[in-house]
Formats: C-alpha cells, structure tokens, sequence
C-alpha cells in the first residue's frame, strides 16, 4: 500500500470521508485521493514522490503556479511581522484599492475568508438594500455552501447527484428560485411570477462548476435588463472568472457590469480569501455603516492580504500572462479538440480562456441537463488514465480544467499525447 492509500485510510476514521471538502474525494472516478506533499510551477508531487501536471491549480486560485517565489516571499515576510491582529491593517488598503481598480463595477469591497462568505453577504446586502427575500439562481451554477445556494447546485453536489443539500430548510430554499442556465424564456417567467419580489439575480458569468459552460446569445446583457427593469439586483460570481478570463473578470470580457461581484480563492493566491464588492450606496448598507451586519475575525488577515496583494500586483506589472495563459489554452484545447476528430470521439469542448472542459458527451453542453448527459464512466476511466500518465484532472466530470501561467509548451505535449494514448485505445 502506497502512502497516500495508508493515509486515506487512517483519515476516513476521523475525518468524514476521509477529506476536508467532497471534491477532493476520488469516489466519482473509482480512485484514491492523492495526498499532496508540494508544489511547483505546474507540477504537484504526492507523499509517494509521484509527480504529476496539475490541472487544478487548488480549484483555481495558483493562477501563476505553484509556490510562486513572489507570493511566496510577501508571505514570509508578512508571517514575520505577526500572523493576526484582529486589528485594521495597511495591507486591507492597499488591497481594496487594487480590486477596485481592476474592477470598475465597484467603489467599495469587504474581505471575507472564503467564497462561499462573500456570496453569503452579497445577498445577505440584496436583501437589505432592496427589502426583498427572493433569489434567482442558475442549474448547475454552484456558488459556495450557504443556505440559500444549495439548491440546484453544481461542482460536489451535482457529482453526488443530489444537487440539494439536507439540513437546509423549506423555508430558506422556497426563497431560493431557479432557472437553466441560458434560459432567458424561464427567466422571464420567473420575473413576471414574482413581480416586486426578487431581490437578486445570481449567476457565474461563465458557469464553471458544472464543468464549464459559456453564456450565450448576450444572456448576461438580457439578465442585466431584466434586473434593471424590475429593481433586482445584479451578483456576478466571479470566485473563478475574476481574474482568470482578463483582469476586469468575466464582466469586463462580456462587457456586462453587475451591482455586486463575488471574489474567492483567486484573489489570495492561495491563502483563504474572498471579498464581495459593488456600487457605492449599496457597500454603504453594510455594517458599522449600514444596517446589514457582517463580520469576520481573520477577514483581511495581514499573511492572506500579502499573498493576494503579490498575486494582483504581479498580474497588474505582468498583463502578458494572460497572453500566455490564452495560449496555453488554445494549444491544449485545439489539441484535445484535433484528438476528438481523429478518434471520432464523442466528446465536446468548452472554453474560454484559461478555463476549459471536455465533456464526454456529443453536446454541445448549455446547461445542466446537457452537462448531465455525460458519460460519467467514460470520464473516470479518462481520469484514471490520465493519473497513471502523470497528469492530475479534476476528479469528477462536472469540474473545470484551470490552466496557470507555469504551463508550458512540454507540459501541454505531454498531456495531448496522454489524452491521445487513451483515445487511441478506446478505438481498439
Ligand atoms: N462560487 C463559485 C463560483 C465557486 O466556484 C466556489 C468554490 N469553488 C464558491 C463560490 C465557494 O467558494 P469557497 O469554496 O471558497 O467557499
């Protein structure tokens, strides 16, 4: 038994499932999770010493690889200066002020310590400011583990197949709407049933965790309209656009600018981080300001503001990386796309920057029911394929495959040629 197999089973006796989040579980793909020692650049390496390309990135945030020396020295830095204060910091300036210039959509931000805290005060914020209770969210879309967000979601659940959570009441679903992704006839429906009482229209831009899916025919213009129409507000999630598809996110890429934006991961490099920001009058209602409380203890901790602080700076200084990243992108999904036509497979890609996911069904996928047409099985086996040949995918089909600026020309060989020794068996 190898150490990752020896750990998985000493941690399922004390931690449920064995794992800290469900989707680090292998259970969709038949395999066991790999207990992950370091990181470099594209590369991660398990405690057996197996390495491996890493497609994850930690769900996004390694934006510019592994243990970037950057990030990784305004770390120490910060950690030798102390780790909390539970105080105001220099660093929370500098921090917002950089969100907001990437972002013109938003005149104030909050930090928070995760996503899913920042989309849970963005509606909390929707709420208050429009004195409404009702919430619009997409199928498939999965915006992070609060209440209000379990229902119909993507990423964990839809892998599961349960897209609902228990322990979530009727009371709090029944405020929780849903409609298909790219549905703007459903939408419109939902609007005219429920005049004057939506307070929010929530949606990731590009959807990403129902593998990935791009908005279509100007949905999020026509979402924007609608929104503007009947006094509902606006959230884009961006917790995997922003900063990924261009520095504005995915609203200065669709040139579509929502009343509130939702950021995670990403925009601490790695540290636990979120914010929620937009519009000044409606920052203005949060708390000591304004009567929507919200709070956190570690929120704007001074070791995550240094590693987020590096990472947006660094991007700022470093516009090329999104150049490259495109590039690395079109190589591997022109790649995989020119393998699907050479074996006749029956698969479809979707992508848009740095973001991608082959589906293994003919598609083409627009929503949650045509990303649930997927051939889970062929996908673990895929997977498994893929693992053996040193190459570390989501392990669940309804995940993205997050390309970082530590990818290069060789990693991305090495991937098409695993992909394509499995195509190529598959025909046998
Ligand atoms: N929103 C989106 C779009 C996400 O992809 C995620 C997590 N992947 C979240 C919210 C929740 O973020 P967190 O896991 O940091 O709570």
């Amino acid at each position: 038994m190898g150490k990752s197999e020896a750990l998985f089973e000493q941690a399922k006796r004390r931690i449920p499932g064995g794992v800290n989040s469900p989707v680090r579980a292998f259970g969709s793909v038949g395999a066991t999770p790999r207990f992950i020692k370091s990181g470099s650049g594209a590369v991660i390496t398990d405690v057996d010493g197996v390495s491996y390309i890493d497609y994850i990135g930690s769900w996004g945030p390694m934006l510019l690889g592994h243990n970037h020396p950057v990030i990784r020295e305004a770390v120490i830095k910060a950690a030798e200066n102390g780790l909390s204060f539970g105080a105001a910091t220099e660093s929370e300036v500098t921090m917002a002020e950089l969100i907001c210039g990437f972002f013109p959509s938003i005149d104030m931000v909050r930090m928070v310590n995760s996503g899913t805290e920042a989309v849970m005060s963005a509606i909390r914020v929707a709420r208050g400011a429009t004195g409404r209770d009702k919430i619009l969210k997409f199928e498939g879309c999965y915006h992070g583990h609060c209440d209000a967000m379990l229902v119909s979601a993507g990423s964990g659940l839809m892998t599961s197949g349960v897209s609902a959570s228990a322990g979530v009441t009727a009371g709090c679903a029944r405020d929780t709407l849903t409609a298909p992704y790219n549905d703007l006839e459903t939408v419109t429906r939902i609007f005219d049933r429920n005049k004057g009482e939506l307070a929010a229209v929530i949606i990731e831009p590009v959807a990403a965790n129902m593998g990935v899916v791009l908005p279509e025919d100007n949905f999020l213009a026509k979402l924007r309209a609608l929104c503007d129409a009947n006094g509902t507000l606006l959230i884009f999630d961006e917790v995997i656009t922003g900063f990924r598809l261009g520095p504005g996110g995915a609203q200065e890429r669709y040139g579509v600018y929502p009343d509130l934006t939702t950021f995670g991961k990403i925009i601490g490099g790695g540290m636990p981080v979120g914010a929620y920001g937009g519009r000044r009058e409606l920052m203005e209602q949060v708390s000591p300001l304004g009567r929507v409380y919200q709070a956190g203890t570690l929120s704007g901790n001074p070791v995550a503001m240094a590693a987020g602080i590096a990472q947006l700076t660094y991007l700022k200084e470093h516009p090329e990386v999104y150049e490259h990243l495109e590039s690395s992108a079109e190589k591997l999904f022109g790649g995989l796309q020119v393998l699907i036509r050479r074996y006749d497979a029956p698969c479809a890609l979707n992508r848009i920057g740095s973001l991608g996911c082959l589906f293994f069904t003919p598609g083409p996928v627009r929503d949650y029911g045509g990303a649930k047409s997927a051939d889970t099985g062929a996908y673990a086996e895929y997977f498994r394929h893929m693992l053996g040949s040193g190459i570390y995918l989501a392990p669940a089909q309804f995940e993205a495959m997050f390309i970082s600026d530590a990818h290069q020309d060789a990693h991305i060989e090495k991937t098409l040629a695993a992909a394509e020794a499995f195509f190529g068996s598959r025909l046998k």
